[in-house]
């Protein structure tokens, strides 16, 4: 076989995998088409093979990658002047924007992308981007141009015959009415109820066409949407009949997400209906499957859901400890959050055209990383940002590092005691007034729960004993607000000396081992770790 006739079965081959969404088998064979591609010199087949490379990296999740392969493909398009290419790479960089949550880039590059498609004449590629773009501009809340965009294509699947493509828009469609009524407060029920029935028209219109497409997934986001619908109309039974056979479909599939989300639907109807037994019992159907595969945000809403039925009980502790997991899932998708937006800005900021975007987002970047870097509660450094100034430290040529590792005394007893929300206090109260007794170059930060450590540089073990004392005296003296004037809180600490460069992990465990002595002889002491202790 000759260099272009196997290029051209590769990449008949990798779009296969783009069609079927497989992207580990489809990437090894779009980097062969790339390859024999660039040895052919043929610009056209680079570009193509660039661009699949690009849509399949994109389905792996792999955005910088596919970042680069989209580039390379639309500088290859545009050296020969291929609208039809270039109208693909626009989608795919625009669906990639979508992904991650950059609803502002997405709309730029659909909206080009349209344009390019409709001077090509590839109408499908053009109403596939006005999908997008509706998605996009529903996201930032331009409704009327979702709608208009939502129409646009529609128009264009329709006269194309394309079911597939207009099943999937119906539902956008139906999705954004739903969203728009359920923003409406309640003295605009009129509005919000056409509103409604309008959204139940679209999904049942793409719910036809999902069925005879064959697109099972979409049928059952339908069903759960007309669940969704049918909750603001207060209809329990459609409610459950509608998430019910999502829930068979979803079942089936699997598509365990989605599944979570019915299940909800149905519990929050019977929670409606004021039946706390059976809304309990999807509630904790959904929270285990949840809990199988891992989602956090199914979770949560589980949860919270679980918490409004054992407050209508009476449960109170039961409510409360679903409350407790509410909060500690809140924090981990907050901390996962911001090392997405991290990542997507920091990319986002490497293919921004102009230098001032570039700067304001890297700028929004840099805000992000210390986010991920601040314990949200004292707003001191967290755990994370506390290991990177130990790396730092080394880096710079520390000698010595001295660790104090610190525990605030029966805690738990305050929170048993007060309840959580004064718990929350005391511990902002003790975070700043150990802020006050460090010296500026000490480096604080909240190790998690009640655990605070102080890093010091270059110091001496009696040096370190004195800046523990004055943590030690400065949480003693605390003078606290009226709220909690009863609160006495007192602190032990343990402290480690070792070389800069034994592991963090070694000094940490020694600091521990000394933290545990000074709780077991008493509390509201120091103890120093004998073995670590070099002094200077
Ligand atoms: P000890 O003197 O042995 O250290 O006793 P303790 O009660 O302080 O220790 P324990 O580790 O058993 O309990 C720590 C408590 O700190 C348990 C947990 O509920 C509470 N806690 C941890 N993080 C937070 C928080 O962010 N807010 C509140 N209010 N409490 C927290
Ligand atoms: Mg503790
Ligand atoms: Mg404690």
């Amino acid at each position: 076989m000759n260099q272009p006739d196997a290029v051209a079965q590769l990449l008949a081959a990798a779009e296969r995998h783009v069609l079927a969404g497989e992207s580990v088998a489809g990437i090894a064979v779009a980097q062969q088409a790339m390859a024999l591609a660039q040895v052919s010199g043929d610009n056209n087949a680079v570009a193509h093979a660039a661009m699949r490379l690009g849509a399949l990296y994109r389905m792996g999740s792999q955005h910088a990658r596919a970042a680069d392969a989209l580039t390379l493909a639309q500088a290859q398009f545009e050296a020969i002047g291929n609208d039809l290419g270039l109208s693909e790479v626009a989608m795919q960089r625009g669906q990639m924007a979508l992904d991650t949550g950059d609803y502002v880039h997405a709309i730029d590059a659909l909206a080009e992308g349209a344009t390019f498609a409709s001077r090509a004449n590839a109408t499908l590629l053009q109403s596939r981007c006005l999908t997008g773009l509706g998605i996009a501009s529903a996201r930032v809340g331009n409704y009327d141009r979702a709608r208009r965009n939502y129409a646009q294509a529609l128009t264009l699947q329709n006269e194309l015959g394309d079911d597939g493509a207009a099943a999937n828009t119906l539902h956008c469609q139906g999705v954004l009415e739903l969203r728009v009524a359920h923003g409406l407060s309640t003295d605009e029920s009129a509005r919000r109820e056409r509103l409604v029935l309008e959204a139940v028209k679209l999904l049942e219109a793409s719910k036809v066409l999902a069925e005879k497409t064959g697109r099972r997934r979409l049928e059952g986001m339908c069903l759960n949407e007309l669940g969704r619908a049918h909750r603001l109309l207060s209809d329990t039974s459609a409610v459950i009949a509608y998430c019910g056979r999502a829930i068979d479909i979803f079942n089936q599939l699997p598509a365990p997400k989605d599944e979570c989300e019915a299940l909800l639907h149905i519990a929050g109807a019977w929670l409606d209906a004021d039946n706390t037994a059976s809304a309990s019992q999807f509630a904790h159907r959904s929270l285990s499957l949840a809990m199988q595969y891992g989602y956090l945000p199914s979770e949560r809403d589980a949860r919270n859901l679980l918490v409004e039925c054992y407050e209508r009980t009476g449960d109170i502790p039961s409510a409360f400890a679903h409350l407790k997991a509410v909060r500690r899932i809140d924090r981990e998708i907050q901390d996962g959050e911001a090392l997405r937006r991290i990542d997507q800005l920091d990319h986002s900021s490497a293919i921004a055209r102009s230098g001032e975007i570039q700067r304001q987002l890297q700028e929004r970047a840099d805000g992000l990383r210390e986010l991920a870097q601040t314990d949200a509660l004292t707003g001191l450094v967290n755990r994370r940002g506390f290991e990177l100034t130990v790396e730092r430290a080394v880096a710079s040529g520390a000698r010595t590092l001295s660790i104090i590792l610190a525990d605030i005394d029966h805690f738990k007893r305050i929170n048993d005691v007060y309840g959580h929300l004064v718990g929350d206090e005391a511990l902002r109260g003790v975070a700043s007034a150990l802020r006050g007794a460090c010296r500026s170059a000490d480096h604080l930060a909240r190790w998690g729960g009640e655990e605070f450590v102080v890093l010091l540089i270059d110091a001496s073990t009696d040096e370190a004993t004195v800046i523990a004392e004055r943590l030690r005296s400065a949480v003693a003296h605390i003078d606290w607000p009226s709220a909690s004037q009863a609160l006495q809180l007192t602190l032990s600490a343990g402290i480690a000396t070792g070389p800069a460069t034994a592991p963090l992990a070694t000094l940490l465990q020694a600091a521990d081992g000394a933290l545990y002595a000074a709780k077991q002889s008493g509390r509201d002491r120091i103890c120093v770790a004998p073995d670590c202790v070099l002094g200077r």
